[in-house]
């Protein structure tokens, strides 16, 4: 029987609803799926990423063979396999000569481009439809205006979408942002919510042994992998947040606390992000658990917030910007990213921690990326396309188009600022307030110089002084500059020579 249609699914497209799908008809159209390893190497992603996409992969396979599909699936250690998505199906082309060749757009322009490059006639590729916003709409809102700012964005997306409005078109709670709420650190002794297990059956058994056999120079530990692979067990964990953390959610959405990861966080992002859970349905569901009177307010606004403002914000902007984007480096940053970003060997507490959960399950929360290891990078000028790299490798959640608005955007400024209308810049007396881990710190918070000083004191002030003349003149830097005139020549001195002395201890390859 010859094949209608070759659909081709992608590690990221698990979504039975995927646009490639529509109309799919299993008597005559064939579902291909890829193990490439040049996915998983292009950066060292780490190896419960991998483990993760590659058995949520076989799952999928499963789910749709139940459905009566033929699925052709290429496995990593298939030897005839080529190793790469466009090299795989091109040999199904040959293969089975199909009358069309069907494709949900990639998620990254890099994978887009190579597809666009095939110039097959027979090729059809498909929007990604699994967004509030499509390309076209947000390059629309984007289209004449000065600044492209998210809050704006997103009350036009509420308002679209019709998500907490009142009948009048008006936000509920009469505001459309209750961030100045959720801002709060984790009192002392807070119990905080179990998290639910995922025991690994047959299928991610198998792929661990792949995973441990080829990807075992990656950076990252693959034991203790706890983590959905199907829609069922996403849906639980789903689930679990809303009954367990939905509520607390906005509160503590900033705090840190020492060998806490989870906190009060969803933790969905990866699933997601390839397709395991829809952020559409995600959205309603915390409406009505607002709507019930099961979570307040600041919880269920600051969590669609982060779905419907900044999750698709910053995908708009991605696909606005590309492939230039990934060039930018406003600073002109030349540096290395220090080698303990791979393995978490420096004595600074706060980065101790947040690479440490890194390594160890592939996650860590907004704020600690953000204000922790982000803050890092950015006082200390590491090249964006290091930092980026990083980022997109460690994270179980990290695909192009979110991570890089992301990093070089919010975190490394390097875009000039569409995401932030100034720098994430922080002294350690933020990651103070925000955590409880200076308290068990080699360095001392309060000292600004010295060996004993917290290094982000002096890095702060000299990220400052090292910039006054691209960020000076922005009116939300103005009391940060202030500040810095009303120092002492000495003091200033001083902050300037620390942060020379710790940047070229950096430089020489030394930790912190
Ligand atoms: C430097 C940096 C890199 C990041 N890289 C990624 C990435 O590669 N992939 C990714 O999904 N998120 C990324 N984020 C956003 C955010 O940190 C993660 O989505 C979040 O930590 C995932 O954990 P969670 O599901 O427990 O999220 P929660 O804290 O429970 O938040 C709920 C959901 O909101 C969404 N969300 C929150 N903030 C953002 C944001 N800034 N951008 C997009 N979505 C957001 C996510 O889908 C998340 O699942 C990055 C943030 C920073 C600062
Ligand atoms: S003292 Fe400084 S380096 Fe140590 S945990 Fe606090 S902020 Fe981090």
């Amino acid at each position: 029987m010859s094949v209608r249609r070759l659909i081709l699914l992608l590690g990221d497209q698990l979504d039975p609803q995927i646009s490639s799908l529509r109309d799919a008809d299993p008597e005559q159209d064939r579902i291909l799926l890829v193990e490439a390893v040049e996915e998983g190497r292009y950066v060292p992603h780490h190896p419960q990423k991998i483990l993760f996409i590659l058995s949520a992969m076989r799952h999928f396979a499963e789910h749709l063979r139940k459905q009566g599909f033929t699925v052709d699936y290429i496995t990593l250690d298939d030897p005839a396999n080529s190793g790469s998505l466009d090299g795989e199906l091109a040999r199904a082309r040959k293969r089975l000569n199909p009358g069309s060749i069907l494709l949900t757009e990639p998620g990254e322009w890099r994978l887009l481009e190579r597809f666009r490059q095939l110039d097959w006639p027979e090729l059809e590729l498909r929007p990604d439809a699994r967004f509030f916003c499509s390309k076209e709409r947000f390059a629309r809102w984007a289209k004449g205006r000065k600044q492209l700012r998210m809050e704006y964005f997103y009350r036009e997306m509420r308002r679209e979408a019709g998500l907490l409005m009142t009948a009048d078109g008006e936000p509920e709670g009469g505001a459309w942002n209750f961030d100045a709420d959720n801002r709060k650190a984790l009192p002392r002794g807070t119990a905080v919510p179990e998290q639910p297990h995922f025991a690994a059956d047959q299928i991610t058994v198998e792929v661990e042994c792949l995973v441990r056999e080829r990807f075992a120079d990656h950076y990252g530990q693959l034991d203790g992998f706890d983590y959905p692979v199907t829609h069922a067990d996403a849906e639980a964990l789903w689930q679990h947040f809303r009954q367990h953390a939905l509520a607390s959610f906005g509160d503590y959405q900033d705090a840190m606390a020492s060998d806490e990861q989870w906190l009060f966080h969803a933790r969905i992002a990866a699933a997601m992000n390839i397709g395991l859970l829809d952020p559409g349905r995600v959205c309603l569901d915390v409406q009505a658990d607002w709507q019930a009177g099961t979570v307040p307010l600041n919880a269920a606004e600051g969590f669609i917030r982060q779905i419907l403002g900044w999750r698709e914000y910053v995908r708009g902007i991605y696909w606005l910007l590309m492939p230039e984007y990934a060039e930018r480096n406003a600073f002109g940053n030349q540096r290395d990213l220090p080698e303990f970003y791979w393995t978490g060997q420096t004595r600074m507490r706060c980065m101790q921690q947040a690479i440490g959960q890194t390594l160890e399950h592939a996650y860590a929360h907004h704020i600690q990326r953000l204000m922790v290891t982000g803050n890092f990078a950015l006082l200390t000028g590491i090249e964006p396309k290091q930092i980026c790299d990083w980022y997109l490798a460690v994270y179980m959640d990290a695909f192009d188009w979110v991570e890089l608005p992301n990093t070089l955007g919010m975190v490394m400024h390097a875009d000039g600022g569409f995401l932030g209308s100034k720098p994430y810049c922080a002294s350690g007396q933020y990651i103070k307030r925000m955590s409880d881990y200076c308290g068990g710190c080699s360095y001392k918070v309060s000292e600004q110089t010295g060996a004993k000083a917290c290094p982000f004191n002096s890095l702060y002030w000299h990220f400052i002084m090292r910039h006054q003349k691209q960020l000076s003149g922005n009116p939300r830097m103005g009391l940060v500059y202030r500040n810095l005139q009303k120092m002492s020549d000495s003091k200033r001195d001083a902050l300037w020579d620390w942060g020379e002395h710790l940047l070229a201890r950096l430089d020489a390859g030394e930790s912190l």
